[in-house]
């Protein structure tokens, strides 16, 4: 049932170099640096590039492997069998100054392998991923293939590789017969077979149930199951990654300042090799009634728990840009001045806090800001929830008038 042949190690070490590496003669043994691949020992230069290059091609070879029951690891398994492919220097330094990559092959995987990817003739992190998804395969016992978007070719044009469910012809560039006795090559059934069905984990949502209403601050708890380990877990709300927690349990609780209304929550859950499974259900959020449904120094105002006046980004706090109120709306009484943070008061506009009052903005948005205004000041509200820049404009705004920002704005 998806198991693979393998009864070896399941572990692919991306080796950097740091502070390079010395490779010695003789039997592959990656636990010892030693590789058939060089005459005498050799120096490799470390990885060239930067961390993020290094993270954006090591998740780029977890995501080619993914299918498979394999961990693509960075970290040294140190006396721990593994396969190993080391990404790092240059082909001269190994006594390959023609190739971009070299590895060993044998028809069959050969246990504790090492490949070499020569990672200072790379730039693109892309085309390292698939080099280096390439020499590794090799000592699985995959062939070069005449397939463009597969790892295993040599053919261009086909930048986003994974291993393909084809049969296809071996080959450089132009079809020969495979190396290893047949006529053509899958690599994804080869893999498949040799490694086993790569399985995410199975995610059950336990609390809360699907549809359900619920209060502010909800809790979420949630158990995957995986064939051989479960890591991390991230609570999702409306495609919003909101908190990771590291270990089992996977309890969360969901931010007091979720609005009220309808919610996709999602948890997902990781296995060891860094590739999750998710479940996910449609909630709908009860409105907050008073301020004891929400956190410290927030209140409740027309069913959303906000940051209360006297805090930095809470309402009554000067601002200059959407950002800078914790409700993410900025009243501003001109387009680059500064403003004061509202919230809003659209379903009751009794609901501003004391020193507060509810104002009609353009296109009917309603919002609390201060009363005490002054003159020129809150006539008009302006935010950018985030999404672009675009200003609101209270229509209790009108030029020459002596007074604004007036109840709902619609006097004389
Ligand atoms: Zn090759």
């Amino acid at each position: 049932m998806g198991a693979g042949t393998n009864t070896g190690s399941r572990l692919l070490f991306l080796n950097r170099c740091e502070g390079g590496c010395t490779i010695s003669p003789g039997f592959e043994d990656s636990r010892s640096n030693h590789s058939s691949i060089v005459g005498s020992p050799r120096e490799l230069s470390e990885w060239p590039h930067t961390d993020n290059q290094w993270d954006s091609m090591k998740r780029c070879d977890e995501e080619l492997y993914a299918p498979f029951e394999i961990r693509v690891t960075d970290t040294d398994p140190g006396d721990e069998p593994h396969y190993e492919a080391i990404v790092a220097g240059s082909g001269s330094e190994l006594g390959f100054p023609m190739a971009g990559g070299v590895a060993p092959f044998a028809c069959g995987p050969i246990e504790n392998a090492i490949s070499f990817t020569f990672a200072l003739l790379y730039d693109d992190m892309r085309a390292l991923c698939n080099v280096v998804g390439q020499e590794s395969a090799h000592a699985f016992g995959l062939d070069h293939e005449m397939q463009c978007n597969d790892p295993l070719t040599y053919l261009g044009g086909c930048p986003n590789r994974k291993f393909q469910d084809v049969d296809a012809p071996c080959g450089e560039f132009a079809a020969r017969d495979c190396d290893c006795g047949v006529e053509t090559q899958n690599s994804y059934q080869y893999l498949l077979e040799f490694l086993g069905e790569g399985l995410v984990p199975q995610v059950t949502i336990q609390t809360p149930e699907d549809r359900a209403l619920l209060p502010v601050g909800f809790p979420v708890h949630a158990e995957g199951i995986d064939d051989i380990a479960v890591t991390r877990s991230e609570l999702w709300i409306d495609d919003r990654r909101i908190e990771t927690l590291e270990q089992e349990p996977f309890a969360f609780t969901a931010p007091r300042t979720l609005a009220p209304g309808a919610h996709t929550v999602e948890v997902r859950i990781f296995d060891d090799r860094n590739q999750y499974g998710s479940t996910a259900i449609e909630i709908e959020q009860a409105a907050c009634e008073s301020r004891s449904d929400c956190d410290f120094a927030h209140i409740c105002v027309d069913g959303l728990c906000v940051l209360g006046p006297g805090n930095a980004a809470g309402i009554g706090a000067t601002c200059s840009n959407s950002d800078s109120c914790q409700t993410k709306l900025c009243a501003v009484d001109a387009p680059g001045h500064d403003g004061v943070c509202a919230a809003t008061c659209e379903n009751s506009p009794d609901s501003c806090p004391s020193a507060f009052h509810c104002v009609t903005a353009q296109g009917g948005r309603r919002r609390c800001i201060p009363e005490n205004g002054g003159s020129g000041g809150f006539c008009q509200a302006g935010g950018h929830g985030g999404r672009g820049a675009f200003w609101l404009f209270l229509v209790a705004l009108f030029i020459g008038r002596r007074r604004c920002g007036k109840g709902d704005g619609d006097g004389e």
